[in-house]
């Protein structure tokens, strides 16, 4: 495996890559890896010849109250893991190459972005697609791998891609969950004992969600009202948002269809947790 740090190494590597014939797959992340990003690489690495993962804590999707000094990072760790997993490179730029001085350009994906955590992160999908933007044009990938547990980036960067004409595949993949049901995340790190039972209020409420659309609830106000509270029963959680949107254009519905997404946004003491759930689509832990 190996590990590159600079942008114009990772763009002639990945020249010869695509000169010799050879197709690369991609995941971007922010590092910290647990089984989510480690389930993504596998599948990436079945999608093409040569498989690349970035690790980079970008600072312009953070908000100025956010968590960028303390969000987890151990490089060691995550290389010994992404080796397990056969990963061929490790693209770690440090922010300097990413960003240097005189840097002003953004990319900004307009409505779909709006509604959910664009809600209460202002400029957070600005600073995710400048990013992924950069990093495909840096790692030239033909197939990029997401997890659907950050479903509104997900649909963001599809939204980028296609309006954009990139010549790449994204592909999203369903959450990876802990036994108990909790989505993983880097910031689970972040939760105490009784925080983190807590924490598990929100796959009960998705669990809750759809049972009541599957008992032929189809208001959203309602499905919406009974979640809330569960959660707010749960100790020390505090709601951002529950909403059910279309799954395309992410807006607000006022009926549950087969294309509507449950999306939660959930304090649990300091650290705020995200899930969501398709109804209709399968929901195990
Ligand atoms: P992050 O390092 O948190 O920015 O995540 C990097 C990639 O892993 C993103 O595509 C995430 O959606 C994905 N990811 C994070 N957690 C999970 C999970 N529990 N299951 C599946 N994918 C995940």
């Amino acid at each position: 495996m190996n590990v590159i740090n600079s942008i114009a190494q990772m763009q002639s590597f990945s020249e010869s890559v695509r000169r010799q014939g050879k197709t690369i797959s991609f995941v971007p992340t922010m590092g910290y890896f647990h089984e989510g990003h480690l389930e993504l690489m596998r599948q990436a690495g079945k999608m093409a010849d040569c498989l690349v993962v970035s690790i980079y804590v970008n600072p312009t999707q953070f908000g100025p109250k956010e968590d960028l000094s303390r969000y987890p990072r151990d490089f060691k760790r995550d290389s010994q893991m992404a080796q397990s997993v056969n990963v061929d490179v490790i693209f770690y730029p440090p922010d300097m190459e990413m960003y240097p001085e005189n840097y002003q350009t953004y990319v900004n994906v307009e409505k779909v972005t709006r509604n959910l955590c664009g809600l209460t992160r202002p400029g957070h999908f600005r600073g995710v697609t400048t990013v992924c933007c950069k990093l495909f044009n840096i790692v030239k990938p033909h197939v990029c791998v997401f997890g659907k547990k950050d479903f509104q980036q997900f649909i963001s960067i599809k939204r980028m891609v296609d309006d954009l004409n990139m010549d790449l595949q994204i592909i999203g993949l369903p959450t990876v969950r802990e036994s108990d049901g909790l989505a993983m995340s880097s910031r689970n790190k972040y939760l105490n004992r009784d925080e983190r039972k807590s924490a598990l209020s929100l796959f009960a409420a998705l669990k809750l969600a759809q049972k009541l659309y599957s008992n032929g609830e189809k208001k959203p106000s309602i499905v919406i009202n009974e979640v809330g509270k569960l959660i707010t029963r749960a100790p020390y959680t505090a709601i951002d948002y529950i909403k059910i949107c279309d799954t395309i254009t992410l807006e607000d519905v006022d009926e549950i269809k087969s294309q509507a997404v449950i999306a939660l946004a959930v304090k649990v003491g300091a650290t705020r947790l995200i899930d969501n759930h398709v109804f209709g689509e399968k929901l195990n832990a």
